[in-house]
């Protein structure tokens, strides 16, 4: 038996925000939530006074590079920066390398993860080897366990092969996560198209028109085929107008926005250089603010890492030929704290909300509520300390954030009976 004591539970499946115990048995299934609960005899007390306790943190979007590229990180480390940062659910994208594009594929994440401290779930691809041309098994697919397929990466450059894609997942209720920017309209990742830091890096950029542009051309093909799409990583303003108009018009659509775009607009580039570099690249104040809104009134569903190790060294070499992308599951919650809710767009149950509840719905995962019954999937977090980081789990370090002062620490996790705590 594991019982939490002293903790304040902060629970938007609920709506309960007050002190609460929670005993959970040694099967993981919390067996009470009560005021008060006494500690059994041989049981385990953990105090979380000071902490507050809320449904664990669901990222649908990470990239733990394994197979292929694990001395970025791997399967192990990977797992380890996500219960580091409250996480109790990841979905790692399928650019592996080989690309997961098989059953076998999605089933080996999964055994190879069982006795991690958080649940890690593997996205299938949509086109084998993501080369956008031959679409993969998605029932085998779904079926190994992935919650959703996604090319995250590379664009789908043709409109037919999308419509296809959203035609056979939509028999199924499949969801498909899309990485939108156009190629023709990116004459180079990375930065921002014509802004200040892509001319001191000597680089055109990345136009905001090459994400606009495709989100709206899958509305218009979501709406054709009653396909569930949610689009990664949202930049620009405009993206977010047309999520929002998409939505009204009854497309079955959701949309995901990272800690950084969210905290970090492309004047912070040149500062930070290659550690600034991510596609789709970091945007104007207006799109900031536009995410902002749209995070506040629903047009953004939710908060995703798009956590992306790198090595030093790749990350050392000149802007225009470094590697694009940060890591974000060790800091998410302290950014998101700071820019969001200490900047007053979000309260801290909607912080929580955006970070688990509704991840946890659009994926399907069910049993996240903190209620007897369920099995435990719980962040432990500090909403009110200073947080200065300097050191990660992660085998990379690749974030603009370390040296930054922020607001808030995650604490850990506790998945079933167990404790991870920082
Ligand atoms: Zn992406």
């Amino acid at each position: 038996m594991l019982l939490i004591q002293n903790g304040r539970v902060l629970d938007p499946y609920t709506g309960l925000d007050e002190k609460r115990d929670i005993l959970i048995g040694d099967d993981g299934v919390i067996q009470s939530v009560a005021p008060s609960i006494a500690p059994a005899a041989g049981g385990t007390v953990f105090d979380a006074a000071g902490l507050t306790v809320a449904p664990g943190f669901v990222d649908g979007h990470v990239h733990f590079r394994d197979p292929g590229q694990t001395e970025k990180e791997d399967l192990h480390t990977g797992a380890a920066a996500a219960a580091a940062g409250g996480y109790a659910t990841v979905i790692c994208m399928a650019n592996t390398l080989p690309t997961c594009d098989t059953a076998a594929q999605v089933r080996r994440v999964r055994e190879e993860t069982r006795n991690e401290p958080v649940e890690v779930l593997q996205a299938g691809a949509v086109t084998m080897g993501l080369k956008g041309q031959t679409l993969t098994d998605f029932d085998a697919l779904a079926a190994a366990g992935a919650p959703c397929l996604t090319d995250d990466g590379i664009n789908l450059t043709s409109a037919a092969l999308c419509r296809e894609a959203m035609a056979r997942a939509a028999r199924t209720g499949l969801l498909l996560s899309f990485h939108e920017e156009e190629p023709s309209l990116v004459p180079s990742p990375g930065v921002n198209f014509g802004s200040e830091a892509a001319k001191a890096f000597g680089v055109p950029g990345a136009m905001a028109a090459a994400e606009t542009a495709m989100v709206a051309r899958d509305i218009a093909l979501a709406l054709d085929t009653g396909a569930r799409v949610l689009f990664q990583h949202i930049s620009a303003a405009q993206s977010v107008a047309l999520i929002r108009a998409g939505k009204a018009l009854g497309a079955k659509i959701y949309a995901e926005a990272t800690p950084h775009h969210l905290s970090l607009t492309e004047d912070d580039v040149p500062a930070h250089g290659t550690l600034a570099r991510m596609n789709p690249p970091l945007r104007k104040e207006a799109d900031r603010q536009a995410l902002l809104l749209g995070l506040a009134d629903g047009a953004i569903d939710m908060i995703a890492t798009d956590h992306a190790p790198h090595t030093a060294a790749e990350k050392a070499r000149e802007f225009a030929s470094a590697p694009s992308g940060i890591t974000g599951l060790e800091t998410a919650f302290s950014v998101c704290n700071t820019y969001l809710v200490r900047a007053g767009h979000l309260s801290e149950m909607q912080l929580i909300e955006k970070m688990s509840k509704a991840p946890a719905e659009i994926y399907g995962l069910t049993g996240r509520a903190i209620a007897p019954g369920n099995f435990a999937r719980l962040a432990l977090l500090d909403f009110s300390c200073e947080t200065v980081y300097r050191t990660y789990r992660s085998k990379a370090q690749n974030t603009p954030y370390t040296g930054m002062q922020l607001h808030g620490a995650p604490r850990g996790v506790i998945c079933g009976a167990r404790v991870e705590s920082n």
